[in-house]
C-alpha cells in the first residue's frame, strides 16, 4: 500500500537529500514543507512587509499560489525561486515568519490537502507532530550542529549559491534551531512515535536504507488504506 513518511529535525540536517533519494527509491513525491516558509518570508520581504506583521503577511499569503513540482523546483505566483529562497538571509526571515500561527494553519492546510493522496515523503519540522499526526513512518533527523553547517556550506557551492563560511553557518544554525525549538506554536520536536536518527556519523546511502527499512513492512501491506 502507498503510505506517507514524515521527516522531522533542525536545520540541514539531511532531511531533503534523503527525501529525495528515498522518493527515488519508492517512486514517491517529495514535499519540502520548508520551501513554503521560505516563499512566504521571500515574498514579504520582496513586499516590504514586517516578519512580525501578522495580518499583513496573511493577507499576502491568502493571495499567494506556492508550487512544488516533483522535480524539485519551487514556483512562487508563478516565478522559479528554487535558487532565491536557499539564501541565507531568507533562512533566518522564514523561521521569523514561521512563528505566526495563521501562517502555519494556512500552509498546513495546503500540505494535509497536497498530502492526502498519499505516496508522499514530507520534511519539515511539525510534520509528525502536527501535518501528518496519522504518518505510518516517522522519523526524528538530527546531526551535530558542525557536520550541519559543513554540509549546508557544501551544498550552497555546489548549487551556486553566495555562502557565508562555516562557522558563520553554524551560528545561524544554531540561532534558526533555538528559535524553531523555543517558538509557541508547534514548535520543532520530535513526536513521541518518531524514529531518531543521527545522521552525523552516516552516509546518505545508510540512512535511506535505514527508512527504507522501517517503511518496507508497510508499503508490502496488502491494501490501498
Ligand atoms: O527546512 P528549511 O530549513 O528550509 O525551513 C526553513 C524554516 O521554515 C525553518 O527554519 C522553520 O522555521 C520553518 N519551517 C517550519 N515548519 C516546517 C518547515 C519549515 O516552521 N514544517
Amino acid at each position: 500500500m502507498r503510505i506517507n513518511i514524515a521527516i522531522d529535525g533542525p536545520s540541514a540536517a539531511g532531511k531533503s537529500t534523503i527525501a529525495k533519494e528515498l522518493c527515488k527509491k519508492l517512486g514517491y513525491v517529495h514535499l519540502d514543507t520548508g520551501a513554503m516558509y521560505r516563499c512566504t518570508a521571500l515574498k514579504a520581504l520582496r513586499q516590504g512587509i514586517a516578519m512580525d506583521d501578522e495580518d499583513s503577511v496573511c493577507k499576502m499569503l491568502a493571495e499567494t499560489e506556492i508550487v512544488l513540482t516533483p522535480d524539485g523546483r519551487v514556483f512562487l505566483d508563478g516565478e522559479d525561486v528554487s535558487k532565491a529562497i536557499r539564501e541565507d538571509e531568507v533562512s533566518m526571515r522564514a523561521s521569523d515568519v514561521s512563528k505566526l500561527q495563521n501562517v502555519r494553519r494556512d500552509l498546513v492546510k495546503r500540505q494535509q490537502d497536497m498530502a492526502a493522496a498519499k505516496g508522499f515523503i514530507m520534511d519539515g519540522r511539525d510534520i509528525g507532530t502536527v501535518v501528518l499526526p496519522n504518518a505510518e513512518v516517522k522519523i526524528y533527523m538530527t546531526a551535530s550542529a558542525r557536520a550541519r553547517a559543513k554540509r549546508r556550506y557544501l551544498q550552497n557551492i555546489e548549487n551556486g549559491i553566495e555562502t557565508s563560511d562555516i562557522d558563520t553557518l553554524e551560528a545561524e544554525i544554531k540561532a534558526r534551531d533555538e528559535q524553531d525549538m523555543n517558538r509557541e506554536f508547534s514548535p520543532l520536536r520530535k513526536a513521541d512515535d518518531a524514529v531518531e536518527i543521527d545522521t552525523s556519523d552516516m552516509s546518505i546511502e545508510e540512512v535511506t536504507e535505514r527508512i527504507y527499512e522501517l517503511a518496507r513492512p508497510f508499503i508490502e501491506t496488502e491494501g490501498t488504506e
